[in-house]
């Protein structure tokens, strides 16, 4: 699949241009594990396709969207994961640290140390929910 920006680390990862550690792969999306885990199990969903944050998704990224929540679910199944004690969402612009759109999976909520309990604060200014996102993308459809 095309669409891969230069400097981008997550487009060097999909490409096998840059280390990972991926657990799941297909057509569409990566999943790897996260270099700086905030808890036991600490994942990320990563659509081929370079998108910049989940604001920036369109309309036509809708079936792309759903693919991606379908990984996770995908995931929670591979890894035993208690979807009740896992925190899941997106980086909100401006808060945004790779720019290239991914879902984080972190389990269980009870490991995540203090700071990153607030980097991953549930449905903050920064960090928002699977269901903010698919509603923010019905709403511009
Ligand atoms: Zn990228
Ligand atoms: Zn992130």
């Amino acid at each position: 699949m095309a669409n891969r920006v230069d400097n981008c680390i997550f487009c060097k990862i999909i490409d096998d241009k840059a280390p990972s550690e991926k657990i799941y792969e297909d057509d569409d999306v990566v999943c790897i594990k996260d270099i700086y885990p905030a808890s036991t199990h600490h994942y990320l969903i990563l659509p081929k396709k370079h998108i910049v944050n989940a604001k920036e998704l369109k309309p036509t990224d809708a079936e792309l969207y759903d693919k991606i929540v379908c990984t996770m679910e995908r995931i929670f199944e591979m890894q035993g994961l208690d979807p009740s004690d896992t925190r899941t969402g997106f980086h909100w612009p401006p808060f945004n640290t790779v720019h290239h759109l991914h879902l984080h999976i972190i389990s269980p909520i009870s490991n995540i140390n203090i700071i990153k309990r607030i980097m991953f604060k549930p449905d903050s200014y920064w960090f928002v929910s699977v269901d903010y996102v698919k509603s923010y993308l019905r709403a511009n459809m």
